[in-house]
């Protein structure tokens, strides 16, 4: 554990049962459900909205996740229905049950615009002839036949992992206001984890709703895909961190959507960046002589990781690559095989 976290201040230590909603803050209702995956968890938060509840996000499609909706729309919300869906970002523990639920509570579904669209495009490469082209972009870095499988995986899998979305829905982009029971919340949007993730800002209550861009423990995967392989989602993350530091009151609490709730943002968000840093030191020193973007992998991480780890780590050790060719820190040249390969500037 690092110096800064010991700084947070963790106000409901004691995170709910699946399945059981508990007041977290005014008004505000946390909802965890479980993950089938080693991240465990996603939180949930319903927001008192006039006679119902907003919700804001919605888990992942499996049988558990709908039976723990079930179980909370006939129990615990029992006379308040939910009044609207808020869906932050296309990442399938987020969006995953947003058509079923959008249909089953006959609710408008409110998203950022490159979300939605996001969403769609995901859902469709369990079908689409570029996912040929995923697997040489993934050859062309150097990553190995498991560690490709298993990103191909991941890319088709998405598929299974969401549900049909709903044909139309209400955008929210950065700067707009939404309305909650008479609160206001404003809409931040930040890149790097997801093109356009939506935050929601209740300033008057000192009410921060992170989702993924801030998290307490764990710093949130920032990687390159496939359809944008130059793509610079670390600078338009350090871009949205600076930004949050400059918008959100330190003292507002923050409500993620993994972990606990916390205080003390701007320790977080200074780590963060400094986490960035580091990362970026230790990528431009492990290319002691020009690497595909794979070969820097094993030179990072010390222990042994599996195929799926691996494409995390792929991902994550390209956004640092693409964000220090971008700034001159590095430079790339093809090598005899003409496969491009990176070294410090
Ligand atoms: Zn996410």
């Amino acid at each position: 554990m690092s110096a800064a976290l010991a700084e947070l201040e963790f106000p409901a230590p004691v995170a709910p049962d699946p399945g059981t909603p508990v007041t977290v803050a005014p008004g505000i209702l946390w909802l965890r459900l479980a993950l089938p995956f080693p991240l465990d968890h996603v939180n949930i938060y319903l927001i008192e909205d006039g006679a119902g509840w907003a919700i804001l996000d919605s888990g992942i499609n499996d049988a558990r996740s709908r039976a723990w909706w079930e179980s909370v729309l006939s129990g615990p919300l029992a006379g308040r229905r939910p009044t609207r869906l808020i869906v932050t970002h296309f990442h399938p523990d987020h969006v995953g049950l947003a058509g079923w639920l959008a249909e089953r509570c006959d609710i408008e579904l409110i998203m950022p615009r490159t979300e939605y669209l996001t969403t769609q495009l995901h859902r469709r490469w369990a079908e689409a002839p570029e996912i040929e082209a995923h697997r040489a972009f993934y050859a062309a870095s150097g990553l190995d036949a498991a560690a490709s499988a298993a990103m191909l995986e991941r890319d088709i899998g998405y598929r299974w992992l969401t549900t049909d979305l709903p044909p139309s829905f209400r955008r929210i982009a950065a700067g707009d206001v939404l309305t909650l029971g008479g609160r206001r919340f404003e809409v931040l949007t930040g890149g790097g984890h997801a093109p356009e993730l939506a935050m929601l800002l209740c300033r008057d209550e000192r009410i921060f709703l992170a989702a993924d861009q801030v998290l307490a423990k764990i710093s949130p995967n920032v990687s390159v895909w496939p359809q944008e392989p130059d793509g610079d989602p670390l600078g338009e993350f350090l871009a949205s961190l600076a930004s949050l530091r400059a918008t959100v009151p330190d003292d507002a609490l923050v409500l993620p959507a993994h972990n606990l709730p916390f205080r003390n943002l701007q320790a977080r968000l200074d780590e963060l960046i400094a986490h960035h840093g580091q990362r970026c030191e230790a990528v431009a020193a492990a290319c002691a002589q020009p690497l595909l973007p794979a070969e820097i992998v094993p030179k990072l991480f010390r222990r042994s990781l599996d195929a799926h780890q691996t494409s995390f780590a792929f991902g994550e050790t390209l956004a640092h690559v693409n964000y220090m060719l971008r700034r001159g820190r590095m430079t790339a040249a093809p090598g005899a095989d003409g496969r491009m390969r990176v070294r410090p500037a």
